[in-house]
């Protein structure tokens, strides 16, 4: 618990009732006025502190003396400045809708909550994660932040959105509070759903692989030695180069440009000219929802 030198203002509506009974003055002076039943409720460390025995507790009795009363209420001073007061109060006052602006806003909240021992408060705090614009935004620094605070349910879902960005995905304020080992992990499923991303455009590819031209180059992949059109199998390792490098958005399409240099050519030929985009076509159609099959098994280890 913190002293303030600030000048004490009163926190505005909803924390300003008149029938409140405890005051949590923040470390930057302002004063929030509660209520000690939904402190207690939702914080064992409240429920403890207002349990105490005033007058049977020389401990308490001590410090009550010392202790600061305003309007004939306790007052309560917390380590949280006002504005992490008022967004943690925010998922424990009733007649609110619990919010946060920024994802650094959630991370002190989830900070707080579990310092006071606020369950609820944490489960609420995820279930925003999940539902709020950072989770498709910024799903790296979501799945670090759910790591830190053990929210498995935002991490895995998190974690398969972390796979729309590149590998070396951005660094945050969040993943440098992550513990290592849940990074490394979120490595290893990346790098196992990328090889699920090639098994499948290959098995797509490999579908085709009869070759009826004669004057287009074919292929001979190694893993199933049969010859595949040389303008499909390279169009085909284009469109997984670009997938590792940048990520798999869930939307193929996006990166089906980078084959058509290939295609272009196989335009070119009287034989293949027709097949090539019949082909093609149908690969592209396949291989989002054979993707999205594919990295459903993956799975994602999580340990706290
Ligand atoms: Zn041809």
């Amino acid at each position: 618990m913190a002293t303030s030198p600030h000048r004490i203002t009163d926190a505005p509506e909803p924390y300003n009732s008149p029938k409140s009974d405890i005051i949590l003055r923040s470390s930057d002076g302002v004063d929030f006025r509660f209520f000690k039943l939904l402190l207690s409720l939702a914080s064992p460390f409240f429920s403890g502190m207002f349990d105490l025995p005033v007058a049977k507790d020389p401990a308490w009795e001590a410090s009550s003396s010392e202790m600061e009363m305003k309007d004939g209420m306790v007052v309560v001073a917390v380590d949280e400045n006002s504005q992490v007061l008022t967004a943690l109060l925010g998922f424990v006052h009733p007649w609110k809708v619990p919010t946060f602006e920024t994802l650094e806003s959630s991370r002190v909240i989830l900070q707080a909550a579990d310092k006071y021992g606020m369950d609820d408060v944490t489960e609420a705090v995820e279930e925003a994660l999940i539902t709020s614009k950072f989770l498709d935004r910024r799903p790296s620094a979501v799945y670090a932040l759910a790591c830190t605070y053990k929210l498995e349910k935002a991490a895995r879902a998190a974690a398969k959105l972390t796979l729309q960005h590149p590998m070396l995905f951005p660094f945050s304020p969040e993943v440098d509070h992550a513990p290592a080992a849940a990074l490394y992990r979120l490595f290893a499923y990346r790098q196992a759903c990328m090889k699920k991303v090639v098994e499948v455009t290959h098995i797509l590819a490999l579908r085709d692989a009869y070759v009826a031209c004669k004057a287009c180059p074919t292929a001979t992949t190694l893993l199933s030695s049969v010859s595949v059109y040389q303008w499909l199998w390279d169009s085909v390792h284009h469109l997984t180069s670009r997938i590792q490098e940048v990520g798999f958005g869930g939307d193929v399409m996006q990166h089906v440009t980078v084959s058509w240099p290939v295609l272009a050519n196989a335009m070119q030929c009287p034989t293949c000219k027709t097949k090539a985009m019949e082909i093609f076509s149908r690969f592209v159609q396949e291989v989002k929802r054979d993707i999205e099959l594919e990295i459903r098994k993956v799975a994602l280890e999580i340990k706290f």
